[in-house]
């Protein structure tokens, strides 16, 4: 408890603690400090990228207020150099989570998905957009509104790929209003998995979809939090 105050004093905030209770110790080193008695705090993130963040300052652009454009390295051209880094980075985070299934959104979460699975050594199941459902055999399926396109989709997963034994990562591009991250958490309810969180490339901050799972006790890695862009003053990161 002294070590606690001691950093408490120097600032340090994001870190390992132990909580004593009577006769009870508990290792906290999660998103959310699990007690008998409920969440007791917010995961707060590891440190965020700086290579990423460098990338994103030199090759993003902003349009409007609110859309980030990185087509040139992430989401239509890929560094996959980068990408590997990304991936490491997901896997030192979510070390020691038992994840064997990494689940993505077609389709700009696909390249992601893939690079950071070699590190996982697991594979990649990608949700569907789909009108016509007409994948084989029963699904899993939720809406999903779309951030960039303003349209609800139907989001669909077949069930011979998820169920009550898989612990799953979600990976997606980008983090805005959480509708995306919410169908997908969704459908791994619905197939009785696990969820060990969520790794984020690019969270806009400003938006409100992170805090509102986070306050849900969903774990959520973000390697770049945007805090606010404009096409004036360009982009400014959270820390
Ligand atoms: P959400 O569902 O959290 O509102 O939005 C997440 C999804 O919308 C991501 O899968 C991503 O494809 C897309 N998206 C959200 N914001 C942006 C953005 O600023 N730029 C790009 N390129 N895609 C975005």
């Amino acid at each position: 408890m002294q070590d606690l105050e001691e950093n408490r004093e120097k600032g340090i905030e994001n870190q390992e603690c132990f909580l004593y209770n009577v006769n009870m110790i508990l290792f906290v080193s999660e998103n959310v400090a699990r007690t008998p008695f409920g969440p007791l705090t917010f995961w707060k993130g590891g440190e965020p990228m700086e290579l990423l963040k460098q990338r994103i300052r030199q090759d993003g652009t902003v349009k409007g207020n609110d859309v980030l454009k990185v087509d040139s390295f992430l989401n239509h051209q890929m560094d996959v150099a980068l990408f590997a880094e990304i991936g490491k980075e997901f896997q030192q985070r979510f070390d020691g989570c038992g994840v064997n299934k990494i689940l993505t959104i077609e389709a700009s979460g696909i390249g992601i998905a893939c690079v950071t699975a070699q590190f996982f050594r697991c594979p990649v199941i990608f949700a569907k957009k789909s009108q016509t459902r007409n994948i084989a055999g029963d699904v899993y399926t939720t809406k999903v509104e779309s951030f960039t396109h303003g349209k609800v989709y139907d989001v669909i997963v077949s069930q011979k790929f998820l169920g009550p034994e898989d612990k799953v990562l979600i990976i997606d591009d980008f983090l805005a209003n959480g509708a995306a991250l919410e169908g997908l958490i969704d459908l791994v309810k619905q197939a009785g998995a696990d969820l060990a969180g969520a790794g984020i490339v690019i969270e806009k901050a400003f938006q409100p979809g992170g805090d509102r799972l986070r306050a849900k006790g969903i774990r959520v890695e973000s390697l770049a939090r945007v805090k606010s862009m404009s096409e004036e003053t360009g982009i400014e990161f959270v820390d």
